[in-house]
């Protein structure tokens, strides 16, 4: 038997998140602070919810995707009471301070607590494109796996609350580093010649992105000499010329100007001969 489910919160998300339930076979019982957005799924079987805590009561198992750790707290905070027992999976995005503290608030009222991070758009949910961060509590990810497998592929990250968290928005920030560059490179290009440029963009984007193994690897050595095929000297130089296109084509260096100085510092500091990864020897311990 499918394991039953409420979810709390019909976003987007939210929505995405009770049709996967559905499909996959889990009695659903959802509730939304807008009613309307649960009439669609009610119409694929789904069971109203009056009242998030009639929502909450149902089920033992509690999903909730909401706008923020604010509204979630408002949703929640009133119902406290009837959270003995069940297992809260949070896939609200926050911070892992967020995350840890909301855990202590639901061990507190006699909840099991799973974090968790999403890594689609809703309509990849259910797809084999779509996978979901988790961490927490390990009994309730091992009891609950294959439910929430329905939503994507699940990835447990260890017991410490805020790790899914901290790893969604670390991929998240890879991500819109990403995009600053893409935004940037547009600007330049010019809308003329977007078209033609977008295949050549991509191709290299993807074509580069196996620098992250490499990366890692430098990293977790703590030798930024490994496999060096492009040094930072060399790097750096040919940075200047990033900048100055900009100027030349009347585009704002904004998103990519804070790269330029920390190249240049990096090689006054003798690290010309290595990697670019020994960048993230500037960017840490920055308090
Ligand atoms: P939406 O804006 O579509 O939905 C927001 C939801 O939060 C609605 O259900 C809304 O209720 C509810 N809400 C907001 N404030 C309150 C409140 N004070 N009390 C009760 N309910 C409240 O957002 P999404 O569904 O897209 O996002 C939900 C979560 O999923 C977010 O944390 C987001 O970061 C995360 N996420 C979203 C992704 C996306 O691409 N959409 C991707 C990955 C994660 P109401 O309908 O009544 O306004």
């Amino acid at each position: 038997d499918r394991a039953a489910v409420s979810v709390l919160g019909l976003g987007a998300m939210g929505s995405a998140l009770a049709e996967a339930l559905l499909a996959a076979g889990h009695p659903t019982t959802v509730w939304n602070r807008s009613p309307a957005k649960a009439d669609p799924l009610v119409a694929m079987g789904a069971v109203r919810a009056a009242t998030a805590a009639e929502a909450i009561s149902v089920n033992r198992l509690v999903v909730v995707c909401l706008l923020d750790y604010r509204s979630v707290h408002e949703v929640l905070d009133d119902v406290a009471g009837k959270l003995a027992g069940k297992t809260l999976v949070n896939l609200t995005n926050g911070t892992p301070g967020q995350a840890e503290e909301f855990a202590r608030w639901a061990a507190e009222h006699g909840a099991d607590y799973l974090d968790g991070g999403i890594m689609a758009v809703p309509p990849m949910i259910a797809t084999p494109d779509a996978f979901l961060l988790y961490s927490g509590s390990s009994g309730a990810f091992d009891e609950y796996r294959e439910t929430l497998d329905a939503l994507g592929e699940s990835v447990f990250l260890g017991t410490e609350p805020g790790q899914a968290a901290l790893h969604d928005l670390s991929l998240l920030s890879g991500m819109y580093g990403m995009i600053a560059g893409i935004l940037h490179s547009f600007a330049l290009i010019g809308a003329d010649r977007a078209e033609t440029f977008a295949p050549l963009l991509r191709r290299w984007l993807t074509t580069m992105t196996a620098y992250v193994d490499g990366a890692a690897a430098q990293i977790t050595e703590g030798d930024y000499t490994l496999g060096v095929v492009s040094n930072l000297a060399m790097q750096a130089e040919g940075y200047v010329n990033i900048l100055r296109v900009a100027e030349e084509e009347n585009v704002t260096p904004v998103l990519l100007a804070p790269l330029g100085p920390l190249m240049q510092r990096r090689v006054a500091d003798g690290y010309g001969h290595e990697d670019i990864t020994g960048l993230v020897e500037l960017l840490t311990n920055q308090k």
